[in-house]
């Protein structure tokens, strides 16, 4: 890879976008596909067609032979079916290379293999892809070749959805007529649309490749199943904004150059707060851009970690007792002619269209508090929520010191007449300049908080998809949005029905808000006595899914209907029985094809050591390793047992006849606990156990050593 290069000459070479589409595509060509990028007009085929060609030449320009429909399944990732652009062989036996605007615009993959949820019959086999022509196409290179991806959406035969990005497309619609509808009401004329912008900061880890093909449960489960902590752990605090070793610098830079050449803005990156964990953060886009987005990051740092010896963990918590990662969601809503409707200005006090936007998301997340926590819950995120780094799994929302005061005020008095100002920040080094602090400082507990001009949802997983948390906000948003215009418009004295709103919504949601410590325990008790809600895994989660509340909302803005929302809980236990399974079965094979018998070798050699020594010198006191064996049989037994009692229950839950909900809450309450009561013995076998002797890397090996 080059070493030194004009990153605006290689940003966005491998995307279809503007400057490319105006370039090569017909006047009257791009002015249509603009119509339907901006407002959503339908796109006729015959303008597909020379979309299409112009597409594939650049493509085949770019090295393609191959196109895919891109899409995402709800299995968490992106799912490709690639077709080659030859057509059938001519008389001369040469081939042309074609692609129409047909095969643009619809793809039919099989849909049985993808998860539905019951949604369709397996013989009902059809599902359809549909080009996203707002997010644009682009050519991925590899070592394996090159090929045309083109965003799409994935529904069934019947029109249901079965991916992130169509309830993702329809939230956005919603969400936009509705703002619009308020902006009206504020005597805005001139903006036509509110789209939701967002930047999802990924955090991972990073190994080296050889320890990770060195432990099954990181191959097959992406965590560590057993494991000890080392002697140092995060304690030192060392690694946060450390400097960053060469390797792993090597290994971002061609990360960056390639989501560069993507038309990915990364733009951040550094140590996180646990070893070997790092962050990549792009510019905020689009919310459905930056979903393919960070899809595209996700896959970029998988594989370009291969290439450098390293492996890249995108789960939550791939070692316990250390930091887990997450997927910062900051979320903000911005018009197309630039205003963001979350920008409070100099003086918030007096922004009253802010106050009231502010106000609705308050209502809107508290109100579905439940659903939100569910669109942030997959099976690793259970392991990293509510620990003590992540955020709590109770949701509220983080003002800051300055909008709360503004809120105490309309709160206590009807109106806010001062908004607190940043002071000066003495540094009390005279050649350092002083500087205006801001009115808020950062809070880092809370998983809602207000970041200016944004909010940080910062609750997602890093391996999930964030397409359902954003079509959670901005479908909750365009609830509160569309309750408050109907009201509005109906009011006789616009003001002061304005000003009332504000007061009866802060007081009525206030509860969400809090600005304390969200690790603390007395948060905990607090929020019980707020009456919000505290859910605590995944299968606890899945029923918000289903609840009156959101089938009515979701229904009444056709994002989601109540089968489609059915179905996504089905799938839901189903991804969740799967995976503790794979989980339980892989414990089960390392410990009895590795630990125990490597532990029974170190055992059975340390008893003849111990015969060896009283053999030679019967007066040597063995005593010490007398207690080591005592100890290491006695763990052993305790291993086998669990070892025992999680085949069984395993079994129990597999063969269970039972709904996919009550079988998934059997593994959570039993085959987990099982795991945890078979991984107790093995870990404090590994702390006493030689290490020479014990079949795998250890945290350390793992964690210290990139
Ligand atoms: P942090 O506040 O977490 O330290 P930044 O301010 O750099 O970090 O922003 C983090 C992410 O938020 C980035 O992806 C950034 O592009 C995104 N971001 C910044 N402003 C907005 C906005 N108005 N709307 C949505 N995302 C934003
Ligand atoms: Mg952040």
């Amino acid at each position: 890879m080059e070493r030194y290069f004009n990153v605006a000459d290689i940003f966005g070479e491998n995307v279809f976008n503007d400057t490319v589409m105006q370039e090569r595509l017909p006047k009257k060509t791009y002015q249509k596909l603009k119509q339907t990028i901006s407002e959503g007009k339908e796109l006729d085929l015959e303008t597909a067609d020379v979309i299409a060609h112009e597409m594939k030449e650049w493509a085949i320009e770019k090295g393609a032979t191959h196109y895919t429909h891109w899409f995402q399944p709800l299995t968490g990732i992106t799912a490709e079916k690639h077709d080659s652009f030859i057509s059938a062989p001519l008389p001369s036996g040469k081939v042309l290379m074609s692609f129409s605007g047909k095969e643009l615009i619809k793809g039919e993959p099989d849909a049985s293999s993808f998860p539905s949820g019951g949604l369709r019959a397996t013989f009902e086999a059809r599902g359809y892809t549909a080009w996203d022509p707002t997010s644009p196409a682009f050519v991925r290179q590899d070592a394996a070749g090159a090929t045309l991806c083109i965003p799409t959406a994935f529904c069934s035969y019947t029109g249901e959805a079965l991916d992130q990005k169509t309830p993702l497309l329809r939230s956005m619609e919603i969400l936009s007529e509705q703002a619009v509808r308020l902006l009206r009401l504020f005597g805005n004329t001139t903006s036509q649309r509110v789209t939701p912008s967002v930047g999802a900061e990924q955090e991972y880890f990073l190994i080296d490749r050889e320890m990770y093909l060195a432990r099954k449960d990181l191959m097959y489960t992406g965590r560590t199943l057993f494991g000890a902590m080392p002697p140092k752990g995060q304690e030192m605090d060392d690694h946060y904004f450390g400097s960053i070793p060469e390797r792993i610098e090597a290994y971002m830079r061609d990360v960056n150059i390639e989501l560069w050449k993507l038309g990915v803005s990364s733009k951040t990156q550094h140590n996180e707060v646990a070893p070997a964990q790092h962050e990549l953060a792009p510019i905020y886009a689009q919310c459905n851009v930056a979903v393919d987005h960070n899809q595209i990051i996700m896959e970029t740092l998988r594989k370009v970690a291969n290439r450098h010896g390293l492996q890249c963990l995108l789960h939550e918590k791939p070692f316990s007792g250390v930091n887990g990662s997450g997927k910062h969601n900051n979320w903000s809503l911005v018009t197309d002619d630039g205003i963001n409707l979350f920008e409070p200005g100099k003086s918030p006090h007096e922004n009253i269209q802010f106050l009231l936007v502010l106000c609705l998301v308050l209502k809107a997340v508290d109100r579905h508090a439940d659903l939100l926590r569910e669109s942030a819950s997959d099976v690793g995120n259970d392991q990293r929520l509510g620990g003590n780094e992540a955020p709590p799994v109770i949701i509220s929302v983080y003002l800051g010191e300055q909008l709360e005061d503004v809120l105490t005020q309309l709160i206590s008095t009807g109106t806010a007449t001062k908004s607190k100002k940043g002071e000066k920040l003495a540094t009390g080094v005279k050649t350092l300049p002083d500087f205006r602090k801001d009115a808020t400082d950062r809070n880092r507990t809370s998983p809602f908080a207000f970041t200016g001009n944004k909010f940080e949802f910062r609750m997602p997983g890093s391996q999930d998809s964030v397409g359902e948390p954003n079509v959670v906000l901005n479908t909750i948003m365009a609830e509160a949005l569309s309750e408050a215009c109907d009201e509005l418009e109906k009011a006789k004295d616009f003001d002061s029905a304005v000003h009332d709103m504000i007061k009866k919504l802060a007081t009525e949601h206030q509860r969400i808000v809090f600005n304390g410590n969200g690790y603390g325990e007395e948060w905990i008790a607090e929020a019980e006595k707020r009456g919000l809600p505290s859910i605590n895994s995944l299968v606890e989660a899945i029923p918000a899914l289903t609840t009156d509340a959101t089938v009515s909302m979701f229904e009444k803005f056709g994002v989601f209907s109540k089968v489609e929302l059915e179905s996504r809980a089905e799938i839901e236990y189903e991804q969740y029985i799967k995976s503790i399974n794979i989980e339980a079965r892989t414990m089960i094979d390392m410990a009895s094809k590795q630990i125990i018998p490597a532990v029974i070798s170190y055992a059975t050699e340390l008893g003849l050591s111990i015969g060896t020594i009283a053999d030679a010198c019967p007066e040597a006191d063995v005593s010490t390793q007398k207690e080591l064996l005592v100890k290491v049989s006695n763990y052993l037994r305790e291993a086998k047992d669990a070892l025992i009692t999680l085949k069984e229950t395993n079994e129990k839950a597999y063969t269970m006849k039972a709904s996919s909900c009550e079988k998934a809450n059997f593994y959570h309450s039993d085959v987990v606990k099982a795991m945890e009561d078979l991984r107790r013995p093995v870990d404090a076998l590994e702390m006493i156990v030689d290490k020479e002797a014990w079949p795998m890397p250890s945290y350390g090996d793992m964690i210290f050593e990139v």
